[in-house]
């Protein structure tokens, strides 16, 4: 059965690590949106509230719901702007967010029967949530006439924040500073204000503020725009940004072989033939395919672990299986290929080869292949 397992030291790890780069007094948000970005929502969650992890973040009102059912006791903020269940976000004890005048008027339908608590998102340049500083101005000021909400925090989102030298981080963190001039100007308190993401919280210790929102460095891979390797990389190691960070990356995706055979130099394997057995070799059928999450676009490109060595991935990869040359290696039904994470290739390593980011390839991971927890 293909396997996703999830090792929960690692995670731990990572979180510590993160933890130590915190500004004093800075708190620390988890995303645990897309189902902890494939490790699971609830069984990260919990691991994560264990060691003291206090606000989670995910990006629909189901996923706050499942967390909140689930027993998640913690601060659980909705991403994304409130629009369905309201009722039952409140209910939930869930923090909502407002980023225009619609989700304002969902936020106020609920108010009479509690007390929301609401986050304003601006758009300082990231153009996917919020208004701009001088539209959110009024939104602002009515939340904080509203004695029926609690204007939680004001926070943006940093579109370039990964990119050291790229010059619209310096102008959204501008644009918010002076939008928190502003409100203070006019005498609106806000108990909370939060930009970074993962690359953000590395890179930026200045746009700390009082929380930040961490991902995809705590399942283990350094932001885009760092590279494990420093002479590779593009970033700056004196302003913190080193490359590689020490992060371990928290899933290892695997599954058996079903299939081995020899076949002669010239055998085709997989649809299209597009790849010719350049000698007589062995070729392992794995019980994996791109729709467990294992894009089709890796064909004749990546390679996996297989016996302790790499074994390139050869043919199309099919729905449900893909190819390895095992090469001379004696190899069984049964055996485990590793495809990404543990002594395979690093999920970062493969997104490269197709052009996405490790977030899509952890994140992709489907629901029938199973996730098992260690640690
Ligand atoms: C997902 C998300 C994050 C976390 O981003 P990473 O790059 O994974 O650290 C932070 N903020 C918001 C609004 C998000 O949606």
């Amino acid at each position: 059965m293909a396997t996703a397992t999830i090792d929960l030291d690692a995670l731990r790890r990572n979180l510590k690590l993160l933890r130590s780069r915190l500004s004093p007094g800075c708190e620390f948000l988890a995303a645990v949106k897309a189902n902890a970005y494939g490790h699971g929502a609830v069984p990260v969650a919990r691991e994560l509230e264990r060691e003291g992890v206090a606000w989670f973040g995910v990006a629909t009102a189901e996923e706050a719901l499942e967390l909140r059912e689930d027993g998640i006791a913690g601060r659980i903020l909705l991403l994304a702007p409130a629009g369905e269940r309201v009722d039952e976000l409140l209910s939930s004890d869930v923090d909502l967010v407002v980023a225009g005048r619609y989700s304002l008027e969902r936020v106020r339908s609920i108010a009479s029967r509690g007390t929301p608590r609401v986050h304003l998102k601006i758009d300082t340049g990231m153009g996917r949530l919020g208004l701009p500083p001088g539209e959110a101005l009024e939104l602002a000021r009515e939340l904080d006439r509203d004695e029926r909400v609690r204007l939680e925090s004001v926070w943006t989102h940093l579109a370039t924040a990964d990119e050291p030298d790229h010059p619209l981080t310096g102008q959204q963190l501008e644009a918010f500073e002076s939008f928190r001039e502003t409100l203070s100007r006019e005498g609106i308190e806000v108990p909370l204000l939060h930009t970074c993401n993962s690359a953000g919280l590395l890179a930026l210790p200045k746009a700390h503020y009082g929380l930040v929102r961490a991902g995809i460095a705590l399942y283990g891979y350094p932001p885009p725009g760092t590279s494990p390797d420093p002479a590779e990389s593009s970033v700056d190691t004196q302003s913190g940004r080193a490359a590689g960070l020490g992060f371990t990356p928290v899933m290892t995706l695997s599954a058996p072989v079903v299939f081995a055979k020899r076949v002669p130099a010239g055998a085709t394997i997989s649809y299209g033939a597009t790849w010719r057995a350049p000698r007589d070799t062995t070729i392992a059928t794995v019980r994996l395919g791109y729709a467990d999450g294992y894009p089709r676009l890796l064909s004749n490109r990546a390679w996996a672990l297989l016996g302790g060595r790499r074994a390139p991935v050869v043919g199309m990869v099919c729905m449900d299986q893909l190819m390895l040359d095992a090469g001379d290696l004696d190899v069984v039904p049964g055996d485990d290929a590793v495809l990404f994470g543990g002594s395979g290739p690093g999920a970062d390593e493969l997104a490269s080869l197709v052009g996405t980011i490790s977030y899509e390839m952890v994140s992709s991971v489907a629901a029938r292949v199973e996730r098992v927890y260690t640690g």
